[in-house]
């Protein structure tokens, strides 16, 4: 072995030993994701009352769920209330966006309200997201779960949610089975809509995919089942495009970290990647809330 040898050797050694010290040069996509934050579309705050949707309670209160989501890398989110959820009488609702906003406002920057109402007493329910939106600045709706109140889509008073949510160009997020996923997107095709969940089986996500490729106003969110389908990211990707499918957790239901991990050994681009976990609802919230053009 030359001496020139052993000192290029040497110094590869020592180039490698430094790499592992120090780490890596951060990639372009872990150095944007560092800067911005991974924003999860998708999140139910443990409520005030108690109102929870863990089965079993592990993170009980607003700063157990900010600590899980440090753990998980989660930066930033779309926060509603489970008491809203559970609503039944107005106040409840009421209540529940009320605590959103304290939230958003204590934890600065970090989370966007979300305002959920039931439709049942409709004029006080749309007078609640006129004040949302107006009074705390909530530019989004939901998510909205019909069969937690029973409740349906198809009535006179859900269209009336959909059309303010359009006049004031506000992103409805809607948990909706197949039937009323196609009900929706074809009835209100200037509504700009986020369906959570891939869906449940292989010709249920299949079809939910293929719905929201077919309605440009529509997006579709990875919480819940469906994910853990190694390729199904992949085709929802290729079918849709990167830019209307949004990386959501549905914490304090179902881990975070879950969501993200598919999507980081996904075969994407960094730049779809990037969309995923934060651009796509970046841009919603920035073109919400006010007209359009
Ligand atoms: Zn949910």
């Amino acid at each position: 072995m030359s001496h020139i040898h052993r000192r290029q050797l040497f110094r590869a050694g020592a180039v490698g030993l430094a790499n592992f010290i120090i780490g890596e040069p951060l990639t372009h996509e872990a150095e944007a994701e560092t800067r911005r934050g991974i924003f999860d579309a998708h999140l139910h705050i443990p409520s005030d009352n108690g109102e929870n949707f863990q089965w079993h309670l592990v993170t009980r209160n607003m700063s157990e769920f900010v600590a899980y989501l440090d753990k998980c890398g989660v930066r930033r989110g779309v926060i509603s209330s489970s008491w809203s959820n559970k609503a039944q009488t107005p106040d409840d609702y009421r209540n529940g966006n009320r605590e959103v906003a304290k939230y958003v406002d204590r934890y600065q920057g970090r989370f966007r309200g979300s305002c959920v109402i039931t439709p049942f007493r409709i004029d006080e329910a749309l007078r609640e997201i006129e004040e949302c939106h107006k009074q705390y600045g909530f530019v989004w709706l939901g998510e909205f779960c019909n069969y937690m109140t029973n409740y349906r889509y198809d009535t006179p008073e859900w269209g009336e949610v959909m059309k303010l949510a359009t006049r004031l160009n506000l992103v409805i997020q809607i948990h909706t089975n197949t039937k009323e996923m196609q009900f929706l997107a074809e009835n209100f095709p200037d509504t700009t809509i986020v369906f959570p969940h891939l869906g449940g089986n292989r010709d249920d996500i299949f079809d939910r995919i293929s719905i929201v490729a077919r309605h440009k106003n529509t997006h579709i969110d990875l919480s819940g089942s469906g994910i853990e389908r190694v390729g199904i990211l992949e085709r929802a990707v290729k079918e849709i495009g990167a830019g209307r499918v949004l990386y959501g957790s549905d914490f304090t239901i179902n881990e975070p970290s879950a969501v993200i991990s598919r999507v980081k050994n996904a075969f994407l681009t960094a730049v779809e990647r990037e969309k995923i976990l934060y651009r796509n609802v970046e841009r919603l919230l920035g073109n919400a809330g006010h007209r359009k053009g």
